[in-house]
């Protein structure tokens, strides 16, 4: 006796009328018209069967916060910064848990089982980060929820109010608590050389904690922003292939192709997995443009070519 069959289903790969039957939580068995019995039995009527949809970045924190405190007037990434510095020290723990709890309901009902979500360390008080973990605990039973810590004022940038600790510890004290992957947004400080140093002392720190990385990398339209080639620089200096992960990547869209060809190429030897965000960043993204408008997708054809392993995530609150 089985604990589970799903009767008549479809697979991904065009496959259908079949049964799959599930004992202690793993799949036992595909065939079509299997014969066996279970404890519960469901005739999906030819509907699609897959494995669950991973979400690859996601700002929990913020989720369901639209309008909070305003809505964001010119449409750019540095407006909605800014509108996130104005609701933060308004935010409860109560409110974030309950607005994340609500999201990870809608995200389970629509098959999202992984979901990779930053949160913004900037903040004495770490509230969010004592929210999200406990969202991650309540969850636990069905949706794997994974932490970065991510400094969205800039690790470097953030100026700590008196007597508070900086970015960098705070995200020390956030991977202590529990939080798992090390965060960066280096297109965000102040000058280039700040975005460069910020990659590499978040890459050491992650080196020596044995973490993995998720930096938010060129989400721009600036095509002489070069973080994601020192995000895969550091990643072989430090021994890091296969942890770690550029998000958003925007920039790529506007360099020079020679240059492109390079850095594809740095970033396969490196193993640095690419994370583009269609739906925020067609909106965010060519906002200073007249014409041509860029769309605001990183290379994702050229990045797939090259062998670099990218998903695809959502960003969006
Ligand atoms: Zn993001």
């Amino acid at each position: 006796m089985l604990d589970l069959i799903l009767r008549n289903l479809t697979l991904p790969d065009g496959r259908s009328g079949l049964d799959l039957g599930v004992v202690k939580g793993h799949i036992c068995a595909l065939e079509h018209r299997l014969p066996a019995t279970a404890h519960r039995e469901i005739d999906v009527g030819g509907e699609l069967v897959c494995p669950p949809f991973v979400d690859a970045h996601f700002h929990m924190d913020s989720t369901l916060s639209y309008g909070l405190p305003r809505v964001n007037q010119s449409g750019t990434l540095l407006e909605g910064i800014s509108l996130w510095g104005e609701l933060k020290p308004t935010l409860t723990q109560d409110a974030l848990i309950q607005r994340a709890l609500r999201y990870c309901d809608w995200a389970v009902a629509q098959g999202l089982l992984f979901v990779r979500s930053h949160v913004d360390i900037c903040d004495p008080r770490l509230l969010a980060v004592e929210a999200l973990l406990e969202v991650k605990r309540q969850v636990a039973p069905y949706l794997t929820l994974q932490l970065v810590a991510f400094p969205q004022d800039g690790v470097l940038r953030y100026r700590a109010p008196d007597g508070g600790d900086d970015a960098f510890t705070l995200i020390k004290r956030a991977l202590d608590m529990g939080v798992e992957v090390v965060g960066g947004i280096p297109h965000f400080e102040r000058t280039m050389e700040d975005g460069r140093a910020s990659v590499r002392l978040l890459c050491e720190l992650a080196a020596e904690r044995g973490h993995r990385v998720d930096m938010h990398c060129d989400e721009s339209d600036d095509p002489l922003s070069r973080h994601i080639e020192t995000l895969a620089a550091e990643t072989l200096r430090l021994g890091l292939q296969g942890r770690v992960a550029g998000s958003h990547l925007t920039s790529m869209h506007s360099m020079d192709n020679y240059y492109v060809s390079k850095l594809i190429a740095l970033m396969r030897e490196s193993g640095v997995a690419a994370i583009a965000n269609p739906l925020i960043n067609i909106t965010l993204q060519g906002r200073h443009d007249s014409y041509p408008k860029r769309r605001g997708m990183t290379r994702a054809p050229e990045l797939l070519a090259g062998g670099c392993p990218w998903p695809l995530a959502k960003t969006a609150p």
